[in-house]
């Protein structure tokens, strides 16, 4: 049987002669300094507008003071799911992951260079009006949303809830009370938890204590496949407070606390990292127990990365394809081959069996934490969160044979004719 090893393949030779996003390019801005009458959320906590109900971000008002665990911000698709912000989402009827993200005036304290949300906006814009992972984030009470899905938990669209944390001191406690505020009305066994962590303020008890009460899969966003590429996007590069180490740390004791499959790391493709870099970064959590959920970075407009290009999308497809193989069908790092530049030149899976990877399509539906169609489908779909509907990176939906195509013309892998 002919592997899928490609180099003899024209068509893949002239396109790994292309670009894909070097380290020395992918350098962020360094972020301006902020008045300091205009940092901490200062001016929305000095107006100290009271919220009610639903704030919709980006409507010419002065931001309300709102903040967890009484508030919480949710996706626009989530919010559109919900029933809570009427909109149409291409080639979409709903997400089944209900995103929320903590939130307050002062936003989040640290300040990632690829992230709409980093602390260095906060002249620019309220934190309740920054665009994160290409779109807004209406902020809601916990309580609706809970009222919303507690009347048919079983039948919701939704399939898992996840709280993102975000860098601020009161993050961690709020995470619970958001946490026990779901559980005490909704059964984790019917829609399921995630955790999205924030490792800097997390300790072993917090991590405890989240499994405790009841969340289901514990995840770190990584993002960079590298220590250098954390420290030049989270750290020290860009006055941010985040190490890897301590990243690390936390994920290694949620593998202890949650268990093999319930916990995983975030990676952004695309960042500088070599595709290399970053398989070798799936294998060991895939060694580990644990599960990676990619992200095809976009310069998200307004962050210290926006002048970048996104990822090509031949780089990025063969790292999708690649981490599905290692997550899903037991092909190993070491199988596969790599040329000079560190690109994928052999999935290292025979022609046939890769074809019908290929062609089944989930390799390149959003990975995320499972949802309640099969494991490896995920209930994050994040409709167009690493990309515009026009040139997809993450299917949030099943793939059509159109799709199919243009991916396969992305990876440079075609159909082999049965003629030839
Ligand atoms: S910690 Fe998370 S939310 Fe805060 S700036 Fe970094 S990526 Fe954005």
């Amino acid at each position: 049987m002919s592997c899928s090893k490609l180099q003899g393949d024209a068509e893949l030779q002239s396109r790994t002669a292309g670009e894909f996003n070097r380290f020395e390019v992918m350098q962020p801005r360094f972020p301006m300094r902020t008045p300091p009458e205009q940092r901490n959320g200062a001016r929305v906590k000095s107006a100290d507008v009271a919220p009610s109900g639903v704030y919709l971000p980006n409507n010419n008002m002065l931001a309300p003071h709102m903040r967890s665990p009484e508030y919480v911000q949710l996706s626009t698709a989530a919010a559109v799911t919900l029933g809570i912000m009427s909109a149409r989402m291409h080639r979409c009827e709903c997400t089944r992951c209900l995103n929320l993200l903590l939130t307050y005036p002062a936003g989040c304290r640290a300040n990632c260079a690829y992230c709409g949300l980093a602390r260095h906006r906060e002249a620019e814009r309220d934190y309740a009006d920054r665009n994160f992972i290409r779109v807004d984030w209406p902020a809601v009470p916990v309580e609706q949303i809970v009222d919303i899905v507690a009347r048919d938990a079983a039948n919701s669209p939704f399939h898992r809830m996840c709280i993102s944390m975000i860098t601020h001191p009161r993050s961690d406690a709020d995470t619970v009370q958001v946490l026990r505020a779901w559980t005490a009305r909704i059964d984790p066994q019917t829609i399921p938890v995630s955790i999205l962590s924030n490792p800097t303020t997390m300790s072993r008890e917090d991590v405890v204590r989240l499994k405790e009460l009841g969340a289901d899969i514990f995840t770190v966003a990584l993002d960079a496949a590298t220590p250098a590429i954390f420290d030049r996007t989270r750290g020290k590069g860009v006055q941010s407070p985040h190490k890897w180490e301590k990243y690390w740390e936390i994920l290694l004791i949620a593998r202890e606390i949650f268990g093999a499959q319930k916990f995983g790391a975030h990676i952004i493709i695309g960042m500088g990292e070599t595709e290399r870099e970053a398989l070798e970064l799936v294998q060991r959590l895939v060694d580990l127990g644990g599960h990676s959920h990619l992200f095809c970075f976009f310069p998200e407009k307004g962050s210290l990365m926006d002048h970048l290009p996104a990822t090509p999308r031949d780089q990025w497809r063969r790292v999708q394809l690649a981490r599905y193989l290692m997550d899903y069908a037991g092909v190993r790092f070491e199988q596969m081959r790599f040329d000079e530049a560190g690109r994928i030149t052999d999935f290292g899976l025979p022609r046939a069996q890769l074809d019908a990877v290929i062609d089944a399509g989930i390799a390149f539906r959003t990975s995320g934490c499972p949802g309640k169609f099969r494991e490896d489908i995920s209930a994050c779909d994040r409709p167009y969160g690493d990309s515009p509907p026009s040139d997809i990176a993450s299917f949030p939906f099943q793939p059509d044979a159109r799709d199919l195509r243009r991916i396969r013309r992305q990876l440079g892998i075609p159909v082999i004719r049965a003629d030839k």
